[in-house]
């Protein structure tokens, strides 16, 4: 059914493209192609994990209430889709456009068209052009449906838990935080360069194509490194270097067209004058403080300051109470430590760790003592294929982690499960620490996993806790 589809979109985008070759034919000769990259996924698919993520992601993120901030956001956004390339548009995606009332500058589109834009984007903006840049780069990585391409090369695993595989690392490693997100954890993953760089020359079409600069793209970033949005490390370090951004946006530039220049810059600056008319609005790490839960990590924009745990964990905790405390977790009830917190959690996995074992490494969320309970959607229906499966996909994020034991069978609730103990060397601390993981299988055919996470001389403490906090679990599935 997917590869059809992509026949389909195939033939009919080559048959635009010569079109458009003809209608302009020095202009687009000496633009980048864009190559649609392979992706099992249908564009069904991103549109159903789009709109799941979205409803996520407004159950963590304030957003601003302001009918005229939010229409003019809209206006530009839509301005901005309507100039896709055609080879490029989805008829099935519903692209819409909110405003979250955040400080960092950040911006992030989900599958199938959802996009959220910071509060602290639109303000950090000096133009309108700047602001659309950024947009129209967000609105290029759904075009080119580089969320579900990138599931794709996971391959081990459904969508949700592709997660996992393309994440990578879940055990106190890089991108901790993020398979913790579940659905919405996906989307948040820093892109490849090749991806970044694509969604770049794109962005720029769309914006030359709007009647914007698309050099506008180019200085956004700078406006971002000024501001100090690019600095603390986790953007560049996986990013085209913003040198190279610049030069390679300006030099696509040269081959565009502006289509009918707008050179009013009115309304964004009416936008600008009633955000501040708002006041200052609160950091990601101060909305998290106050209670109410956020993504860890954002693609693209986001650095050190929006993880909300902009330092390394310093690994030195509390020692875990004696007291429990009941959680309900999607299909398991469980309890753990009262000193112990729920650090990100949605529909498909949460974590429960002390503080100061969770913190960030260039950008990147890590642990160093806790626990992550969650739910994978695996090919295989047969629990010892499934597991061996989880533990591939954490292996390639963690290139540390090292098995320590066979599978050995276990029992959760009363269910078989399995059990497996690995070694990793924390990427903060560089301590060696013992990484547990038990897996049991729902009735739906999922997955439940269990990872537990201690440095190694101090898992003598913990191996008690776990084992309490495994014997509390129920399922009820
Ligand atoms: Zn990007």
């Amino acid at each position: 059914m997917n590869r059809t589809t992509h026949r389909v979109t195939a033939k009919f985008s080559a048959w635009l493209l010569a079109v458009a070759i003809v209608a302009t034919p020095i202009a687009a000769l000496g633009q980048t192609q864009i190559k649609l990259h392979s992706n099992k996924y249908s564009v069904a698919d991103d549109v159903k994990v789009g709109r799941q993520a979205a409803a996520e992601v407004e159950q963590k993120f304030p957003l601003l209430r302001d009918s005229e901030v939010q229409r003019y956001v809209e206006t530009v956004g839509q301005d901005l889709v309507a100039a896709i390339p055609p080879e490029f548009q989805h008829p099935e995606f519903r692209y819409f456009f909110k405003v979250v009332n955040a400080r960092d500058i950040n911006a992030f589109a989900l599958p199938g068209g959802p996009m959220y834009v910071n509060r602290g984007m639109i303000q950090a903006a000096r133009t309108e052009g700047q602001m659309a840049g950024v947009m129209a780069h967000e609105i290029s990585h759904v075009a080119l449906r580089h969320g579900t391409a990138q599931a794709t090369k996971a391959q081990k695993y459904a969508l949700g838990a592709g997660v996992a595989g393309i994440l990578g690392s879940i055990l106190g490693g890089p991108a901790i935080g993020q398979i913790a997100q579940g659905t919405i954890g996906v989307y948040f993953l820093k892109f490849s360069r090749e991806y970044e760089t694509e969604a770049d020359i794109l962005g720029a079409r769309i914006l030359a194509n709007a009647g914007y600069d698309p050099r506008e793209l180019a200085a956004m970033f700078q406006t971002i490194e000024r501001a100090g949005g690019g600095s603390s490390g986790g953007f560049f370090s996986s990013h085209p270097s913003p040198a190279n951004r610049y030069a390679r946006i300006n030099q696509e530039a040269q081959y565009l067209q502006i289509r009918n220049a707008r050179r009013d810059n009115r309304e964004f600056l009416a936008v600008h004058q009633r955000l501040r008319s708002l006041g200052s609005a609160p950091t990601l790490a101060e909305i998290e403080r106050s209670g109410q839960r956020y993504p860890t990590q954002g693609e693209g924009y986001p650095t050190g300051e929006s993880t909300g745990y902009p330092n390394a964990p310093t690994g030195r905790v509390e020692y875990p109470s004696s007291r429990y405390r009941n959680y309900s977790i999607g299909v398991a009830q469980v309890s753990v430590p009262e000193n112990w917190r729920q650090v990100s959690d949605s529909s498909s996995s949460v974590w429960f760790a002390p503080n100061g074992a969770v913190g960030s490494v260039n950008g990147q969320p890590v642990f160093t003592h806790g626990l992550n309970i969650g739910v994978a959607q695996t090919n295989s229906r047969n629990l010892q294929q499934a597991t061996n499966e989880f533990l591939r996909s954490l292996q390639q994020g963690n290139p540390n982690l090292r098995s320590r034991s066979g599978l050995q069978r276990s029992s959760i609730d009363g269910r078989t499960a399995l059990t497996v103990s690995l070694s990793n060397r924390n990427e903060a601390t560089g301590r060696p620490e013992v990484v547990n993981v038990i897996t049991t299988q729902l009735r739906n055919g999922e997955m439940l996993f269990l990872i537990a996470v201690a440095p190694n001389d101090e898992y003598a403490n913990y191996q008690g806790v776990f084992s309490n906090v495994l014997r509390s679990l129920q399922l009820n599935d």
